[in-house]
């Protein structure tokens, strides 16, 4: 690669002879009218991804406790046979998906690591924002048994279905029931390295976590002889140290340090230290991990990222681990080959709309088949001047339309 001194867009800088020698992000603008190369840079939607290619992107790196600039975990997975893949959903992570602008249609499979909220807060917004924006079928969801049935994927999802009872019912009226429902596949959280899908030339597999409780698992991703490994929140564990080892990318958690948990999150020292160093990772336990398994790339997240908090974790990931590394931010992009991996931000709307699809929507429900969720006295409460107010407009959009 040429090497040329330029004053904005910095992507890189090598230090030779004691001159600072900055390299361009990718080359010359030739004229005023040109475009200017964006390798820095992953603007959704806009590139094509390579048969043996993988494009992973952090939707969610964040905290169970809210925070606009980042979400709670989530990570898709895009393949190069078109298949894609969500692990865990958190709270918040919905609008980062929402941003990428794919079509409900290819949201449908989601694996889950546990049930914490910051891993799956967010699925109510996928489950009925995507029912109402285009998904045509129902979601797919792969999940870990729990020690006693109530503490497993499948008890969590049917009441979560009963606990949105009357936004089932009140949209089953308007909308096709098919997309508003969800189907579980449950594994055994003790199975190590086992097969939970298999399809198209793709393979994931889950280990065992250790965190909290019984039931977390991480997940390994295999296609195209590239292997992803999904790590879900853990202690370190010897299953992901034989499992994940030589793993093409490798996503572990790394916790806040227990000093930044008692000062920035409000935690006494007895609780910080058990949360960041027994149920968590700590940065140098994280460093010690990666520097054992030896990924081509390693990926740390799972803390709220900002200067300091990113400072104090990468001098403690340092001591054990200096090798490639991620310290994971929201909308954060690696493309994953043989040959390169590649870490870019993504650019995207805040406004983004969902966009079609393939499939056209199903259609709702003739009347008279699904009982009407609006009782008479209700309905008898509507006010006229309204009615009439609107009726030009109604009239119109109907004869447009050729609607009854
Ligand atoms: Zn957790
Ligand atoms: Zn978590």
């Amino acid at each position: 690669m040429r090497r040329r001194v330029i004053t904005a867009f910095l992507a890189g800088s090598v230090l030779t002879f004691g001159v600072m020698i900055l390299i361009g992000a990718g080359g010359t603008v030739k004229s005023p009218t040109g475009t200017a190369p964006d390798r820095y840079a992953y603007y959704p939607g806009t590139e094509h991804l390579d048969k043996d290619e993988i494009r992973l992107i952090a939707c969610g790196t964040g905290l169970p406790a809210a925070r606009r600039d980042q979400a709670a975990t989530c990570f898709l997975a895009e393949l190069g046979n078109g298949d894609k893949f969500l692990f865990d959903i958190g709270t918040g992570s919905a609008a980062n998906i929402a941003a990428l602008m794919i079509p409900y249609d290819f949201l449908d499979k989601l694996f889950l690591t546990h049930l914490h909220t910051d891993h799956w807060g967010d699925l109510a917004t996928i489950w009925a924002g995507g029912w109402t924006a285009g998904r045509t079928k129902p979601l797919q969801i792969w999940g870990p048994k729990g020690a006693t049935p109530e503490m497993g994927t499948a008890y969590a999802i049917e009441h979560f279905l009963k606990a949105y009872t009357w936004d089932a019912t009140t949209r089953n009226f308007f909308l096709s029931a098919e997309p508003g429902k969800i189907s579980v596949t449950e594994f055994d959280y003790k199975a190590v390295n086992a097969v939970v899908y298999q399809k198209n030339g793709v393979t994931i597999r889950s280990l065992p976590a250790i965190h909290a409780g019984d039931g977390p698992v991480s997940f390994i991703l295999e296609y195209a002889g590239l292997k992803v490994v999904i790590g879900g929140d853990t202690f370190p564990n010897k299953w992901y140290i034989e499992y994940a080892a030589n793993a093409d990318l490798a996503i572990h958690e790394t916790f806040l340090t227990p000093q930044d948990l008692v000062r920035l999150y409000g935690q006494s020292p007895g609780q910080a230290i058990a949360v960041g160093t027994q149920i968590h990772t700590s940065p140098q336990a994280f460093g010690k991990v990666m520097s054992t398994i030896k990924p081509r790339h390693a990926v740390g997240y799972h803390f709220f990222n900002e200067q300091a908090t990113h400072d104090n974790i990468l001098r403690g990931v340092l001591q054990t681990y200096t090798g490639p590394l991620s310290l994971a931010v929201d909308n954060m992009v690696w493309n994953i080959t043989k040959e390169k991996i590649t870490e870019r931000m993504i650019v995207s709307p805040d406004q983004a709309w969902a966009v079609n699809g393939p499939n056209k929507p199903p259609k709702p429900p003739a009347r008279g088949t699904v009982p009407d969720p609006i009782s008479d006295f209700i309905k008898a409460g509507r006010w006229q001047p309204a009615e009439q107010a609107q009726a030009t407009m109604v009239e119109q959009f109907k004869k447009e339309n050729g609607l009854q």
